[in-house]
């Protein structure tokens, strides 16, 4: 059952991602996906559009988002798979989460002004694909356009991660109202990419005791954010929280990202696949 080619994390237009969601599943099905997610940042707007595409290209389905959460004073990223995509609570709580995005990036503009980078606000904006949902991605890929840096990475690390020039903390949602959102509306709530967030070994587990305490079921073990010593160290996390499993790419675009959909190892056998959790859950 392990053997599956499933990608349940991706970004279209409708977030940060520069593919529109028809395009995605055509090149997900190209790729050899066998089920498919589109979980867009902290917006389900996208989800009959995927649903639809999915339909059309034979792939399998689960509906899809990435919330973004503050915990421990850091953002962590709470997946949703398989809720319902037109549930009210939690599309209210995901235009909560979008609501200071707006107020944010001109704050980040007014910092890269400072250190001589004039017009990103703008300049951003026509990156952006969803007026709700500019990102520092949009930013970033500002920042390459205009020569500023190389790529993406290169405008993260000098200009939009805590301490420089165009980084802005926000408080996004808590997350026992993700694991809510999602857990209420039907679907299951992953932590996605849990090597990423540089947490102490007692901050991740107090992350993980948390995330269980508030009815969270699986954690993304491989990922294209993570390395092949992380698949098998949350692996085992995996098995002490007594969490089901996840696989995606966390593809935003052809230009910018490593992993490709379904381009990844198969989850380790022993592991409960989160599909498993969602069987009447595939569209
Ligand atoms: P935001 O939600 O506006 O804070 O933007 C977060 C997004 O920025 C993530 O979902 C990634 O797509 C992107 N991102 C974060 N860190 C990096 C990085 N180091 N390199 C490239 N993209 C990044
Ligand atoms: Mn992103
Ligand atoms: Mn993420
Ligand atoms: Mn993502």
């Amino acid at each position: 059952m392990s053997i599956l080619n499933a990608d349940l994390h991706c970004h279209s237009v409708v977030s940060d991602g520069t593919l529109t969601p028809e395009a995605l599943a055509a090149r997900a099905a190209a790729n050899g996906v066998e089920l498919w997610a589109l979980t867009d940042h902290d917006e389900v707007g996208g989800q009959h559009r995927a649903i639809a595409a999915a339909r059309e290209a034979g792939l399998k389905y689960l509906t899809g988002t990435e919330i973004s959460v503050t915990f421990a004073g850091q953002t962590v990223h709470i997946v949703g798979l398989g809720f319902d995509p037109d549930d009210d609570a939690m599309r209210q709580g995901l235009t909560a989460t979008r609501g200071g995005r707006g107020e944010r990036a001109k704050e980040m503009a007014q910092g890269l002004a400072r250190v001589g980078i004039h017009g990103a606000y703008e300049g951003a904006l026509r990156h952006v694909g969803n007026p709700d949902l500019i990102s520092r991605t949009h930013f970033a890929r500002f920042l390459v356009e205009s020569g500023v840096c190389r790529d993406t990475s290169e405008v993260f690390r000098k200009y939009l991660t805590e301490g420089k020039p165009g980084y802005v903390p926000h408080r996004w949602a808590t997350l026992g109202d993700a694991v809510a959102w999602i857990t209420r509306a039907g679907g299951v709530a992953v932590i996605a990419h849990p090597a990423r967030y540089g947490f102490t070994a007692n901050e991740e587990y107090a992350l993980f005791s948390e995330f269980k305490a508030h009815g969270g079921q699986g954690v993304e073990v491989v990922t294209g954010s993570h390395t092949a010593a992380e698949y098998v160290k949350y692996a085992e996390t995996a098995r002490e929280f007594g969490l089901a499993a996840s696989r995606g790419s966390d593809f935003h675009s052809p230009e910018e990202s490593h992993t490709d959909l379904g381009q990844l190892p198969y989850l380790p056998g022993e592991l409960t696949p989160v599909w498993e959790l969602l069987s009447d859950r595939i569209r």
